[in-house]
């Protein structure tokens, strides 16, 4: 099969966006995820299945099947801005690599017409899926949210070995520009000790050189709603701006990182 005949399921694409890579890229977020973080600002993304959730009263079909080649043609609409601004194409989600043969594809796709490519991800696939993408891929944004195997298990659904362990093989890889991101989420990860913990790790990792500290925020608390799902996160307020910058202060003087808040 042409790999643009390659089918696979996405729930959005965003054009002109200024997050998740350099430059104005667009996104295009694949639905389906391994984990299920309390905190996910994106719950409609978790399910592979196509849902209907309520949008301000309104039913709204979540999930659509697309060919890598339509995907493509989306993308390349925007080209004269990636050209100008140094963007280009992010898979997000969910997590892409939960359809490993369609986000490959794309990148690969996007690649090849000279689109520059990100990966928005937490890593938790088989090494041999990564290293499938890795050929096509300018910049992984790879999220690492805890140090603590158990405590990452009670907040997201799964232990972190896996992830960490294609940190560091991503890492040696050297085939593309890794940089680490991290979800700061009140009763969770957010201490001095736990951010110092996280930072080190990245710092640790051969020719990381940049981390981002995402702040919590609330603004996928309707979207639980809209799915007849509780929002275990009630009651939770995001981080301050002084203690966005107090944990940035952390990383600067425990890494030689260049830390950056907001992604
Ligand atoms: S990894 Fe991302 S998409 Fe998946 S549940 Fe966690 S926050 Fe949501």
């Amino acid at each position: 099969m042409n790999d643009r005949d390659i089918k696979g399921r996405i729930f959005d694409i965003q054009r002109f966006s200024i997050h998740d890579g350099n430059g104005i890229r667009t996104i295009v977020f694949l639905k389906g995820c391994v984990l299920r973080c309390r905190w996910c600002c994106n719950p409609e993304s978790q399910e592979y299945a196509i849902q209907t959730m309520m949008v301000q009263g309104k039913p709204k079909i979540i999930g659509q099947d697309i060919t890598v080649g339509e995907v493509l043609d989306i993308v390349e609409r925007d080209r004269p801005y990636y050209r100008r601004s140094g963007g280009g194409l992010t898979l997000s989600g969910g997590e892409s690599l939960c359809q490993p043969e369609f986000a490959r594809a794309l990148l690969k796709g996007a690649a090849d017409i000279g689109i520059t490519t990100a990966l928005e991800s937490m890593g938790c696939a088989k090494y041999e899926v990564i290293e499938s993408i890795l050929p096509y891929l300018d910049t992984y944004l790879l999220d690492i949210k805890h140090m603590n195997g158990e405590k990452h298990r009670e907040f997201t659904g799964r232990s972190n070995e896996l992830m960490l362990e294609n940190a560091k093989r991503i890492a040696a890889s050297g085939q593309t520009e890794l940089i680490i991101r991290v979800p700061v989420i009140p009763t969770f990860n957010d201490s001095p000790e736990e951010i110092r913990e996280i930072a080190r790790f990245a710092d640790s990792l051969p020719g990381v050189e940049r981390i981002h500290l995402l702040p919590y925020h609330r603004l996928g608390q309707d979207k639980y709603d809209g799915l007849g799902r509780e929002y275990v996160m009630d009651g939770i307020l995001p981080p301050t701006g002084g203690h966005m910058q107090m944990l940035k202060d952390i990383v600067t003087k425990n890494t030689d990182l260049d830390c950056q808040i907001g992604g």
